[in-house]
């Protein structure tokens, strides 16, 4: 896909930008609330790490993406969070377009990829892209092969009957993944076949989960032999071992722009400026592969894990960050799969 050049940029070794942050003394500087939306390992890396490097407290949430969207909307007259990092980028653009969040323009910036700047552009300066990965599935090696189904390779493939009941995803009104998939099959598809394919793949849906990564634990483990995710989310349980398989899908794929915001109102305004600008260096940005989170970081000095799916190499669209990230699309398509998808008997 056009555009795609720079996630090939391999990039050099990191550290440097972040060294002012390391030095900083850890004495008392007050707090910071974060709601955070990536793995729960990486966001505990990211919450000591920036402690220890400025002696500001952290308390810090994991949720889904539409959980932290959700609470931004329902705590907007009396906003309690600072800032909200990680989670794919159209629920930000979302509370963007909705004032949930606040304009703000990093020295770092400088330093990130256009496709980290895009996002920026695109939320009228109120999020930040902050890494990138593609979505595709996980199969579980041995499942398949006891079922007697070739690999699959596509999408096509996880509508095959001998996978009924044995497909997870999450669902997209918690789930950002989720809602990147259902944007995604809209873009790929066309909405009516995109659809028409969503209701098939219900068949074989055992179960929606909140959250979007646990389809891929659950595929490590056997307890379902696909699981619908971001590609480096099933990735985590192939390098250490496990008997999964992760598949960029052959007709093609979306992929996320993870990204963060300034919450409006944040209490700790200042603290959640540091956190961002911190967040944006490559030391930051390190802590996500030994937090076994492989996306690509957004700052351009950055180490790419070698572990990190190179979507360089496969069928991408050209994601309408934009338009799926706009409150009515997302609105929009969240009701119509709930009562066209989510409501049918199987
Ligand atoms: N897992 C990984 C590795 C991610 O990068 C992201 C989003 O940025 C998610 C999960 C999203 O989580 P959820 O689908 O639960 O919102």
């Amino acid at each position: 896909m056009q555009g795609f050049q720079w996630l090939r940029t391999g990039v050099l070794a990191a550290l440097a930008s972040g060294a002012a942050f390391a030095a900083a003394p850890a004495q008392a500087q007050g707090a910071l609330v974060m709601y955070c939306g990536v793995q729960e390992e990486w966001c505990r890396a990211m919450s000591t790490a920036f402690e220890r490097d400025t002696g500001i407290k952290v308390a810090m949430t994991r949720k889904s993406a539409g959980e932290i969207y959700a609470q931004l909307k329902a705590e907007s007259a009396n906003p309690r969070g600072d800032i909200w990092w990680g989670g794919t980028g159209d629920p930000h653009l979302q509370a963007a377009e909705e004032g949930l969040t606040l304009e703000y323009e990093s020295p770092v910036n400088k330093d990130l990829h256009d496709w980290a700047l895009s996002q920026w552009k695109a939320a009228q300066k109120r999020s930040v892209g902050i890494y990138a990965g593609a979505l595709g599935f996980g199969f579980n090696t041995q499942q398949i092969k006891q079922k007697g189904l070739n690999e699959p390779k596509c999408w096509a493939d996880l509508l095959d009957p001998k996978l009924k009941d044995d497909v997870q995803v999450a669902d997209p009104n918690s789930s950002g993944t989720a809602y990147n998939l259902l944007a995604t099959v809209v873009q790929l598809m066309g909405e009516e076949k995109g659809f028409d394919y969503l209701k098939k793949l219900h068949k074989n849906v055992s179960q929606y989960t909140k959250s979007g990564a646990a389809p891929a634990k659950a595929a490590s483990l056997g307890e379902t032999a696909v699981g619908i995710v971001f590609i480096h989310d099933a990735v985590v349980f192939a390098v250490q071992g496990d008997p999964i398989k992760a598949v960029a899908p052959c007709e093609g794929t979306g992929y996320e722009i993870g990204s963060m915001s300034i919450i409006k109102g944040a209490r700790n305004l200042d603290n959640a400026k540091k956190f961002y600008d911190w967040a944006l260096t490559p030391a930051a940005q390190a802590l996500a592969a030994p937090a076994k989170s492989y996306q690509v970081p957004s700052n351009k000095n950055s180490t790419v894990p070698p572990q990190a799916p190179k979507m360089s190499e496969m069928k991408m669209i050209d994601y309408d960050f934009v338009k799926y990230g706009s409150s009515a699309e997302r609105t929009r398509l969240l009701t119509k799969w709930d009562k066209e998808v989510k409501a049918l008997p199987k």
